[in-house]
């Protein structure tokens, strides 16, 4: 399995930790283990479709991973504190932010849109990380190591402010994006904060500021009423449950240059090992009709907006998919109507594929099986090319394969893509423009044809009866075949 990885900014072969260690190669037979860490939400307000396109593209990842043989340790943080309004460490705390707006305190809020990222990813199709974990519940973890930090010479206080992790103690920073910006002349991140020794220095702990009154805060050493900073309980998390070195870390390209490279900073010279994370992987952002998503601009979409305009979840997925991760994607009404367009004719395709895909396994033809599926798994293994694959989806639909393989295959297919066919059915196709008839509601001479191809059907004469549901399509009439009776629509 190929993916890009940013440290080195080349697309790399994939192995874990665990795989090399043990000198034999990964399979299905020979399952390994995988340590991946997401950063997750910053849960104060509502999760919108920025967020559900790169977390299903993490769930794609996680699903070509346990396709390949890997056994995913999935762990997602859910960021309940701590987040500053600015990455500089400054500015109010989001969660603080959201209780105002909402008129809630800051742990409703947290549970709150908690609950409705949860919400949005099931609809989604997103599957659920092995462990979800707040930082609200790893204070101590997370005191623990800005502690040591402390203790090693790294950290410096600024009165009334917090703890600063000084980086210019360190021999590189950075290197994530490639530029270090302690060399750079006040380009990148600039800290305004008074006391800061360098620019690029960033808070591990943060002091409730007089008069300040926050809901969220905890003793420390420093200070009696403080919290943390919103980098260290990636780093406190994910080395928690994931240990030292870990095999894939994910998250947003806004992520690239302040919060991944200070998570690598404090974890590397906590732990003494480097890299903290052998792969980074980065998605890109979706934009709406070009612009960055604001609610201001009323470009702002949720899940249930997009369920309020009678779009189906499914449909969003299948356009995440339809780009890379790695490019920017514009979300329009538009594509996401032709994408429903596209997935209906999925949807249908599928379900034909599925009552008719018993009685023609003698058809098989397992070479072209073969090469399709190789073809799509290609795809999906080379950096999550899932646009290239979903062009494998619609070959396989035109091949001259079996139902019986078809079947097989797109069920395979799904697995990876996580559409949810198997899920579906009739209900979830259009009602509005197609209707459902009666024999006798169809011209005489198609009630003859009608008659001769159930005949065929009965007498497994399956070549006749696709050769007469082609007279019928031709004369703008869809014959669906159910267990024990036919839907005819026009
Ligand atoms: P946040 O809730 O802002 O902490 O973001 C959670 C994750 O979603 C981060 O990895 C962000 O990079 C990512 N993210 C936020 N907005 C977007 C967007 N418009 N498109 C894609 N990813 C986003
Ligand atoms: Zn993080």
């Amino acid at each position: 399995m190929k993916l890009y990885n940013t440290l080195s900014k080349k697309v790399e072969e994939f192995k874990s930790l665990q795989e090399i260690n043990s000198g034999s190669l990964v399979s299905r037979e020979n399952p390994k283990q995988v340590n991946m860490y997401a950063c997750g939400v910053t849960v104060y307000d509502y999760t919108h479709i920025g967020h559900l396109r790169k977390y299903v593209m993490d769930d794609i990842l996680v699903r070509v991973l346990r396709h390949v043989g890997y056994d995913v340790k999935h762990i997602q943080n859910i960021t309940d504190v701590g987040h500053l309004a600015s990455d500089d460490d400054e500015g109010e705390d989001k969660m603080e932010k959201g209780a105002r707006k909402y008129g809630q305190s800051a742990w409703e809020v947290a549970k709150k849109f908690e609950d409705y990222f949860f919400y949005s990813m099931d609809l989604m199709g997103v599957l659920r990380p092995t462990l979800s974990c707040r930082a609200t519940e790893h204070i101590q973890s997370q005191l623990d190591m800005v502690l040591d930090l402390e203790k090693k010479g790294y950290t410096y206080v600024i009165d009334g402010d917090g703890v600063y992790f000084d980086t210019s103690k360190l021999e590189t920073y950075g290197e994530l994006s490639g530029h270090d910006p302690r060399k750079a002349h006040r380009e990148t991140r600039i800290g305004e904060i008074e006391g800061k020794k360098n620019p690029s220095d960033f808070a591990l702990w943060k002091f409730e500021k007089a008069g300040e009154n926050r809901q969220m805060v905890w003793p420390s050493p420093w200070h009696p009423r403080s919290f943390p900073g919103w980098h260290i309980e990636c780093s406190a998390m994910s080395i928690e449950h994931l240990g030292p070195e870990l095999d894939i870390h994910t998250g947003g390209i806004d992520h690239v240059a302040v919060h991944h490279a200070n998570e690598i900073a404090q974890s590397e010279t906590f732990t003494g090992k480097k890299p903290f994370s052998r792969f980074w992987v980065h998605h890109n952002f979706l934009r709406v009709n070009g612009e960055k998503m604001s609610k201001s601009l009323g470009n702002f979409f949720t899940i249930d907006d997009i369920l309020k305009k009678g779009f189906k979840p499914a449909a969003l997925r299948l356009l995440f998919l339809s780009s890379h991760y790695r490019s920017e994607q514009n979300f329009t009404i538009q594509s996401l109507e032709a994408s429903q367009s596209a997935l209906h004719k999925l949807l249908q395709a599928y379900l034909e594929i599925k009552e008719n895909h018993e009685d023609r396994s003698e058809l098989e033809n397992s070479d072209e099986a073969h090469q399709l599926s190789k073809q799509f798994f290609d795809a999906v293994e080379n950096d999550l090319n899932t646009s290239e694959a979903l062009t494998i989806v619609w070959k396989l639909l035109k091949s001259q394969l079996s139902n019986a393989q078809k079947y097989r295959l797109l069920l395979e297919f799904d697995r990876v893509l996580g559409l949810g066919l198997v899920s579906m059915d009739e209900d979830d196709l259009p009602k509005s423009d197609k209707v459902t008839l009666q024999i006798d509601d169809l011209p005489k001479d198609l009630q003859d044809l009608f008659r001769d191809r159930e005949l065929a059907r009965k007498n497994k004469d399956f070549a006749k009866s696709d050769e007469i549901r082609t007279k019928f399509e031709e004369a703008g009439y869809q014959l669906i075949d159910q267990a024990g009776s036919v839907l005819i629509k026009h």
